[in-house]
C-alpha cells in the first residue's frame, strides 16, 4: 500500500490521535488555538495556528512575515493596525489626505 492510500484508509480515531500527538509538541499557550482550529470551530484560529506553526511560534516572526506571496499573508495575526491599513489600502481606511496624495 502506498503512502497516499494509507492516509485515505486511516481510521478517524487514528487521525485524532495523531493530531493530539502533534499538539503535545506545541508550546502550551498555543495549544488551545490549534485545538480550536482542528475542531473546525474557527477559520481565524486555523489561520493563526498555521502562521504560528510556520514561524515556530515566534510572534514577531509572524508580525514581520517576509512572504507576501503567501495566501495567508493578508490574514495573518499580530499585524499592527497601521501596517494592515497601509498594506491593504482602501478609500475607506485611508484619511482624505492619504487618499489624495497616495499613502503607499
Ligand atoms: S502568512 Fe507568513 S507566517 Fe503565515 S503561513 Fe504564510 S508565510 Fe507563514
Amino acid at each position: 500500500m502506498d503512502k497516499k492510500s494509507q492516509i485515505i484508509d486511516r481510521e478517524p480515531q487514528t487521525i485524532e490521535e495523531e493530531r493530539e500527538k502533534w499538539c503535545e509538541h506545541i508550546p502550551k499557550i498555543y495549544q488551545e488555538t490549534y485545538r480550536r482550529a482542528m475542531a473546525g470551530k474557527s477559520k481565524a484560529a486555523g489561520i493563526k495556528a498555521k502562521c504560528q506553526d510556520c514561524c515556530c511560534w515566534q510572534r514577531t516572526e509572524i508580525e514581520n512575515c517576509a512572504v507576501p506571496t503567501c495566501p495567508l499573508y493578508p490574514y495573518r495575526p499580530y499585524q499592527h493596525h497601521d501596517q494592515k491599513r497601509l498594506r491593504h489600502p482602501t478609500e475607506s481606511n485611508l484619511t482624505q489626505k492619504e487618499a489624495h496624495h497616495g499613502a503607499v
